[in-house]
């Protein structure tokens, strides 16, 4: 065993549902841009482009039904409704046709973003991190593995801020479905056990407040319930 001038962090981990064992988690991939009508909404054209991604830290991962904090540095904290695969199955340059051999479970995340620092770097050109990767920016519900759920090609994904619907799609309309995204992304690199993919929110994106109560969920995979709380002093 190593010796470490302190102890180490704690390994970040998601609930699994069936089971007392948690998956831990190693790195988070999210996917820009993957269904048309957010592409639209964020003022982009929805042609299929070659997905592009974005990660978070590991530890930004938050269970559900837990309270964030709203972040510092933003007055515009949005909420993305995703759906989330867990990788059990690592592997580079993964064939289209195996791409799914690779998933160990799908999730429901919401992939918090500080709007106004991710427009302010798009803008300027800059990395998108501090809009997206910051502390607890990663809420994710429990893995469902994919022996109860099998490989969704539709269902609905929706989320709910204080019981008003605000998010609603279809992993149908998916531009690039999880096959393509686990190929594509291990092109880039090694994709390893215990990697998050967030694959990208439907249209409706908005912002909310400290006491707002966040619901979301994908029909056949599981459900998400955050409550944002009052700001980081
Ligand atoms: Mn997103």
């Amino acid at each position: 065993m190593a010796e470490f001038v302190f102890p180490p962090a704690a390994q970040p981990s998601v609930a699994v549902a069936g089971t007392e064992a948690r998956f831990p988690v190693r790195r988070i991939f999210c996917v820009g841009r993957n269904y048309a009508a957010h592409a639209r909404e964020m003022g982009k054209d929805p042609d299929r482009e070659p997905p592009f991604f974005f990660t978070k830290p590991a530890d930004s991962i938050v269970d559900d039904g837990v309270t964030i904090p709203y972040p510092t540095l933003t007055r515009d904290l949005h909420h993305e409704i995703e759906l989330v695969v867990a990788i059990g199955k690592g592997g580079r340059n993964i064939a289209l046709g195996s791409a799914l051999d690779h998933v160990f479970g799908y999730a429901v995340g919401i992939d918090l973003t500080r709007r106004d620092l991710q427009s302010e770097a798009k803008e300027m050109g800059r990395p998108w991190d501090w809009g997206k990767a910051f502390d607890q920016s990663a809420p994710c519900g429990a893995i469902a593995p994919v022996d109860a759920t099998g490989h969704p090609e539709s269902g609905r994904i929706w989320l709910k801020v204080n019981g008003e619907t605000r998010q609603e799609g279809d992993l149908a309309e998916l531009i690039w479905p999880v096959a393509d995204v686990i190929s594509i992304c291990s092109r880039a690199m090694a994709l390893q056990p215990g990697d998050l993919i967030y694959t990208g929110t439907p249209a409706g994106v908005g912002a909310v407040q400290p006491g707002d109560r966040l619901d979301g969920g994908i029909d056949g995979i599981g459900t998400i319930s955050i409550t944002i709380g009052e700001a980081i002093a």
